[in-house]
C-alpha cells in the first residue's frame, strides 16, 4: 500500500521527524567512551515516554527478526549494520556506532539513522564509510521531487556508493512510511533511473544507503536480529524521513528542526 498524506497530516509528520531527530542528536551526545548499549535504550525509551510518543520498534515482528524487537531503538555497532539489538556492550574509542530510531507521534510515524565515530579516534577508512553513505543519502533527497520516480532515488544513491567503491546490497533499502513504519514502495540502494513508482506531493519516504566496507554479504547475528557484515568489516548507515511537497522534497528529521 502506499499512502499519500493530505495537507493538513503534513505538521503531525514534522512533529514526529523533529522528534527523532531531537532523540537521535540527544543520544549522539551521551554515545561516548563507557556508554553501555542498554543506557542509549532505556534514554531513547524515557524520551519517546516524555513526548507522549509510541516507539515503532517495541513490538515491531517483521518476518525478517526473530519475534518482537523488545527494544527502542537499534544500536549497530563496527560490523553490524542493521537491526542492532541493543545489548550489554560498553563503547570503546573509536567504535563506528549506528543509531536507528522510528517513533510515531499523533498517528504519523518517522525514521532516521545516524552512523558516527566513539571518541577521539577517526581511521580514515571509517570516515570515508561513513561520509559515504552521507553524501548517497544527500543525492537521492537530491534526485526526489514531484515527478521524480523512485529509480531516480536509488540510481543517485547507488551512484555515490559505487563511486566510493563500496559493493550494494539490495536486501534492504528505503521505503514508504506513514500510519506505519515500513510501507510501499520499497527503495533501492541502486537502480535504473525512469523506473518505478511516480513521487507525488504527500508521499512521504524514508531513504537509507547503507554500506559494508568490502561485502555485500550480510550474517545474522545469533541474537535474531543484528545484522552483520559477513567479512566482519565495518559498515554505515545514514537515514532521513523526506515529505514529498509541490516544490520539491522536505527533510523531516533534520536535527536543526529540533524544537527549542
Ligand atoms: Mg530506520
Ligand atoms: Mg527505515
Amino acid at each position: 500500500m502506499i499512502e499519500i498524506l493530505n495537507p493538513t497530516e503534513l505538521p503531525r509528520a514534522k512533529q514526529a521527524g523533529a522528534l527523532v531527530a531531537h532523540i537521535l542528536h540527544t543520544l549522539r551526545g551521551r554515545s561516548t567512551v563507557g556508554t553501555n548499549l542498554l543506557e542509549i535504550d532505556q534514554w531513547a525509551a524515557a524520551m519517546i515516554a516524555e513526548a507522549g510518543a509510541q516507539s515503532c520498534y517495541v513490538d515491531y515482528a517483521p518476518s525478517f527478526g526473530r519475534g518482537p524487537f523488545g527494544h527502542y531503538i537499534c544500536t549497530s555497532v563496527n560490523d553490524a549494520v542493521l537491526h542492532g539489538l541493543p545489548h550489554d556492550y560498553t563503547l570503546a574509542d573509536g567504535d563506528l556506532l549506528t543509531l536507528d530510531l522510528a517513533v510515531s507521534t499523533n498517528g504519523i510515524a518517522a525514521d532516521s539513522a545516524i552512523s558516527f565515530l566513539v571518541g577521539d579516534s577517526r581511521p580514515a577508512e571509517s570516515v570515508a564509510l561513513i561520509d559515504a553513505t552521507e553524501r548517497a543519502l544527500s543525492a537521492g533527497i537530491a534526485a526526489a521531487g514531484p515527478g521524480a520516480r523512485i529509480g531516480d532515488i536509488s540510481h543517485a544513491i547507488g551512484t555515490v556508493l559505487s563511486a566510493a567503491g563500496y559493493p550494494i546490497n539490495t536486501e534492504f533499502g528505503g521505503h514508504g512510511i506513514g500510519s506505519t513504519m515500513h510501507q510501499d514502495p520499497h527503495i533501492s540502494n541502486t537502480g535504473r533511473p525512469g523506473r518505478g513508482y511516480k513521487l507525488r506531493p504527500g508521499l512521504l519516504l524514508a531513504l537509507e544507503p547503507w554500506v559494508m566496507e568490502d561485502t555485500d554479504q550480510l550474517v545474522t547475528d545469533p541474537d535474531g536480529w543484528t545484522l552483520r557484515s559477513a567479512t566482519g568489516c565495518r559498515t554505515a548507515h545514514s537515514e532521513h524521513t523526506i515529505a514529498i511537497t509541490e516544490d520539491g522534497a522536505e527533510i523531516l528529521t533534520l536535527p536543526t528542526q529540533v524544537r527549542a
